[in-house]
């Protein structure tokens, strides 16, 4: 099927988009592996490449583009070429700066994004702790005021970015009386005494995402540094998290059609009992399922880029995307893994990372669980 959400100039991008994964990210791909992570000399030639300032104002640095449809073509094309990078930049360019341009001071903005838009600050939202994510408003980390400013204490985990970053939007409570309405946001900056990180986790998948503990003990925190008003930091995070969670898709629906095109291919060549696997009926059945089920995935996922970039999009509609493209994700990886027999089980195939690298977008930014529950609360039950 012909997509209809994309016009000439989101095009253009994406070929500019291509052309930076083929000369920058491509031939960097094992090393990123190896030292899980994504090296800072990337990061900064993809705010050069115009990637991380698509939600950034012109006035400060970045494209002012207005048009999520960007933000969406960026994603596809990142994650097409691995979703543990593109995690990281959906995080940093997707995720953290609508924060900061809707809820930022004039000095905030101007002190940061210019930073962000040109990759020479890398940014982080922390939100899940030890003691749970799902349950965002039950977050322990909390922000005592202490004359002009704020004394944080408590840690987060899973953090996406969490070890590189410059700046951190945490989520604490400040009101341990006010539950949802007790949270407020403060932007944590690296070097700031009693922050600190523990090792990059160790994964099942998605190495070259660096995703940490986070630390604060007695970290003095000036009131400049907070984001929006008190207590008004749960309902930003659920204002913003439709973004996260349509972004989510996007970057589902794109690694798993780009892996399953690859998965064709090798089911041309690879040959069993003299005849290409792919011509089995039961593969070609299964493939033919498989194309189905993504661009049907596709076509509710282009709605609701659609949608958002006219920003009508609901959280409710949000949550179904981020839920469904997840499983198909997983369950299209799956079928491609048997696909591949034996080297679909082998790390130095991309198919075997890339199974493993998906497993976990059923679970992080709201679990495809809290999706139903949203989704099923909107029905009235
Ligand atoms: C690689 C990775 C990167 C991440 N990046 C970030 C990040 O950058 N920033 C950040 O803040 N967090 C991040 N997270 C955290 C992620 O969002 C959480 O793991 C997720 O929200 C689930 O929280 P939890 O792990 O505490 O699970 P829990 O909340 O403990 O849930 C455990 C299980 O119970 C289920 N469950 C919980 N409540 C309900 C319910 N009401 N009904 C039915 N089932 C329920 C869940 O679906 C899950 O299956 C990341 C996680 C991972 C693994």
């Amino acid at each position: 099927m012909p997509r209809n959400v994309y016009g000439p100039d989101h095009e253009a991008f994406r070929s500019s988009v291509r052309e930076f994964v083929e000369r920058t990210l491509k031939p960097r791909a094992e090393q990123m592996l190896e030292v899980k992570s994504v090296d800072r000399d990337i990061w900064k030639e993809a705010g050069k490449q115009g990637l991380f300032g698509l939600d950034i104002p012109e006035e400060f640095g970045g494209a002012g583009a207005d048009d999520y449809r960007f933000n969406a073509v960026a994603a596809e094309e990142i994650a097409g070429f691995n979703f543990a990078v593109s995690s990281c930049f959906g995080i940093h360019s997707d995720v953290c700066p609508p924060y900061i341009v809707d809820l930022g001071t004039q000095e905030q903005k101007e002190r940061w994004l210019p930073g962000m838009a040109n990759g020479d600050l890398i940014c982080a939202i922390a939100m899940t702790e030890p003691s749970g994510g799902s349950d965002l408003a039950a977050l322990k980390t909390t922000a005592v005021r202490d004359g002009d400013g704020w004394v944080l204490n408590g840690s987060k985990t899973f953090i996406t970015n969490g070890y590189q970053a410059d700046l951190v939007i945490v989520a604490a409570r400040t009101d341990p009386a006010k539950g949802a309405k007790g949270i407020t946001l403060f932007m944590v900056e690296a070097g700031m005494e009693g922050f600190s990180r523990g090792r990059k986790l160790d994964k099942v998948g998605q190495e070259e995402a660096d995703t940490s503990e986070l630390f604060f003990e007695d970290v003095r925190v000036p009131d400049a540094n907070r984001l929006g008003e008190e207590g008004l930091g749960f309902i930003s995070m659920m204002q913003r998290l439709p973004q996260e969670r349509v972004g989510a898709a996007v970057a589902n629906t794109a690694h798993a059609f780009q892996i399953f095109r690859e998965t064709v291919a090798y089911t041309k060549e690879r040959k069993a009992f003299g005849q290409p696997v792919g011509s089995f009926q039961h593969n070609k059945f299964k493939m033919a399922e498989l194309q189905t089920k993504l661009e049907v995935t596709q076509a509710y996922v282009d709605d609701c880029i659609a949608a958002h970039a006219e920003q009508k999009l609901t959280a409710v509609d949000a949550a179904k995307a981020k839920w469904f493209s997840a499983q198909v994700q997983n369950d299209v990886l799956d079928e491609c893994v048997q696909l591949y027999g034996g080297y679909g089980f082998m790390n130095e195939y991309r198919v075997a990372r890339a199974w493993r690298d998906a497993r976990v977008s059923k679970i992080w930014a709201g679990s495809n669980e809290i999706m139903k529950e949203l989704i099923g609360r909107d029905l009235g039950l």
